[in-house]
């Protein structure tokens, strides 16, 4: 592919909170890459909460429709309780392009290079109690009873299974564990469990271990090191992965791609962080290096390189860190801003 000839095109959703301040920074580092990658064309796209509140819908249809290359999106607010008509368009979305994995590498920098934490959560990310099938019936004495209902398909299992043999096989370490509750879940975790052991044997040059996942997080915060490439049914990878930021100092830190046979969307692990939405104190990095994740499932090796040498850097000087990694720094005044990242990309 000649770089010169293609555009790329770049869907941006900031979505709701933080979203308008973080997106933003993706873009400029982006753009910063010069002519690493194709020239870039960058398309603002409207979807989340506060669009829904406006429009009564959370996922527009032109949203949906418009051509892409690849989206970088900042997860919106999902209220807490039940607001009728809405759902979340990031859900509709994975569901509408088919993203079945969510990839979420979770990395400690330190100066002496050797990382403190390194691993990848997999995450399936189409079913499990995420089919979001609940109800509200009542008991014979007329006491409420929620029920919620849970999937596992054994193609679902199968395939994020492949995905992540496929990421551990291109690791150094060569090693999966597989997370379930299959001694309570038989049927469902067993299921998951089953389908992954299956296609573990076409890769036989990497390592399987399995964990239930109460442990697997026990294990996670005692001695993360064990640990390469996770692999998850949704709700467990959902959680996992939270709990893995903890050990890198921030939620503002960790990245993610969706990603699909034919498609991939950058979403920062964070969601859209109301008690600081507007206060120009949001770190930009998790959603940066969902950019450098998307590049890179997209061909751009080098690009996503470059960006992530370049994060690297700054938070080994650890002189312009936001607030949630204990420094001063506006999201403006991070050195991922403007002639800075030019700086460190050059
Ligand atoms: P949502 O419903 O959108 O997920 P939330 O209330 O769960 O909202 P999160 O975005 O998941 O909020 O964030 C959880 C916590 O981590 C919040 O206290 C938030 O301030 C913090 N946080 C998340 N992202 C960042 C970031 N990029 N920079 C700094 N702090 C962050
Ligand atoms: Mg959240």
């Amino acid at each position: 592919l000649s770089t010169a000839s293609k555009t790329l095109r770049i869907g941006l959703i900031p979505a709701d909170g933080i979203g308008r301040e973080v997106i933003p920074a993706a873009r400029q580092a982006i753009e910063a890459l010069g002519s690493t990658i194709p020239k870039t064309e960058f398309i603002d796209l409207d979807a989340g909460f506060e669009y829904f509140q406006k429009h009564g819908k959370a996922l527009p249809e032109e949203t949906l429709q418009t051509k892409t290359d690849t989206i970088t999106w900042n997860n919106g607010s999902s209220p807490s309780t039940k607001v009728a008509g809405y759902s979340s368009p990031i859900v509709a979305l994975r569901k509408a392009m088919d993203l079945y994995a969510n990839i979420r590498p979770v990395v400690g920098v330190s100066a002496s290079g050797k990382p403190s934490v390194d691993l990848v959560v997999v995450r399936e990310n189409t079913e499990c109690l995420y089919v979001k099938q609940e109800k509200l019936e009542k008991d014979s004495n007329g006491k409420q009873v929620a029920k919620a209902t849970r999937v596992i398909t054994e193609n679902a299992s199968r395939r994020i299974g492949e995905m992540a043999f496929k990421l551990a096989a291109a690791r150094p370490r060569k090693h999966l564990t597989i997370i379930h509750k299959s001694n309570v879940l038989s049927i469902t975790d067993g299921l998951f469990r089953e389908s992954v052991r299956d296609v573990s044997k076409g890769w036989p040059d990497v390592q399987v271990a399995e964990q239930l996942v109460d442990s697997a997080v026990y294990k996670l915060f005692r001695e993360p090191s064990v640990f390469d490439v996770m692999v998850a049914p949704n709700l467990y990878g959902d959680i996992l992965s939270d709990a893995a930021a903890a050990l890198v100092g921030s939620l503002g830190v960790v990245p993610s791609v969706n990603a699909g046979d034919d498609f991939v969307i950058g979403e920062p692990v964070h969601g859209s962080a109301p008690d600081i939405a507007g206060q120009n104190k949001a770190n930009p990095i998790a959603s940066i290096r969902s950019a450098a994740m998307m590049l890179r499932h997209l061909g751009y090796e080098d690009a996503a390189l470059r960006i992530e040498k370049a994060v690297d850097t700054v938070l080994i000087e650890a002189t312009t860190l936001t607030p949630d990694l204990g420094g001063k720094a506006t999201t403006q005044q991070c050195k991922y801003q403007g002639e800075r990242i030019e700086t460190l990309l050059s």
